[in-house]
C-alpha cells in the first residue's frame, strides 16, 4: 500500500482530508499488517478517492412523523420528513498518515524544544523561539496544576493573592501513622 504525506491530503480549506486527485511523489509503501496497523491506532486513514453529496430522506427529529404532532411542526413543513445532505465517501487501498496525528502532541519538554527557546540569531530560529518559550510556560502552568490537584496551595507571586486554597498537611500522630513525622506510606 502506497502512504501518502503530500501537501494534497492536507485537506485545506474546503477540500477534504486525505483526498487524493492528482499525481504525486509519495513513494513509501507498507504491507497491509503495517496499514493496519497505522489506522488501527488512529494515525492513518484510507486514502479518499471520490466524495459526492447525497440527498437523504430522515424521520423529522421533532415530530418523528407522528401523525398528530406534524400537522404543526416547523422543522419538517409538516410532511414528517427532512432532507439532509450526506456526503458519501470512497476509500482506496491507499492510506494517508493523518496531518494532525503527523506528530504526537504530548505536554513534554525536550532538549531541543529548550534549545529552540534560546536560539534567536535566525528568523526561523526567532519563530520557534517564541513557539518554544510558550510551550515551556504552558508545562510550568501543567505542572503547577498537578501540584495544586494534589492539595498544594496556588498563590500569585506578585500579589500574593491566594488564588486556590490548598490542603494543609495532616498534623503528626504515630497512633495514626499520619504526618509528615510518622506518614512513611503503605504497602499496597
Ligand atoms: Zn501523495
Ligand atoms: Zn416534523
Amino acid at each position: 500500500m502506497r502512504v501518502h504525506t503530500c501537501k494534497q491530503i492536507d485537506g485545506e480549506g474546503l477540500r477534504m482530508e486525505g483526498l487524493i486527485t492528482e499525481k504525486c511523489l509519495c513513494r513509501k509503501f507498507v504491507s497491509l499488517a503495517v496499514a493496519a496497523d497505522y489506522i488501527l491506532d488512529g494515525s492513518a486513514l484510507g486514502v479518499v478517492l471520490s466524495v459526492e453529496p447525497v440527498e437523504q430522506k430522515n424521520r423529522c427529529r421533532i415530530c418523528e412523523n407522528d401523525d398528530r404532532l406534524k400537522k404543526t411542526c416547523d422543522n419538517c413543513g409538516k410532511t414528517g420528513y427532512t432532507t439532509e445532505i450526506r456526503l458519501d465517501v470512497k476509500r482506496g487501498e491507499d492510506i494517508y498518515m493523518r496531518p494532525v496525528k503527523r506528530t504526537p502532541r504530548t505536554a513534554t519538554i525536550e532538549a531541543k524544544h529548550i534549545g529552540y527557546a534560546f536560539d534567536t540569531a535566525s528568523l526561523r530560529g526567532k519563530r520557534n523561539s517564541n513557539r518554544a518559550k510558550k510551550r515551556i510556560d504552558n508545562y510550568h502552568v501543567l505542572d503547577r496544576m498537578m501540584l495544586v490537584e494534589l492539595g498544594a496551595e496556588l498563590i500569585d507571586m506578585k500579589t500574593g493573592e491566594v488564588l486556590i486554597k490548598g490542603t494543609s498537611e495532616p498534623p503528626d500522630d504515630a497512633k495514626t501513622a499520619s504526618g509528615r513525622k510518622h506518614d512513611w506510606g503503605r504497602a499496597i
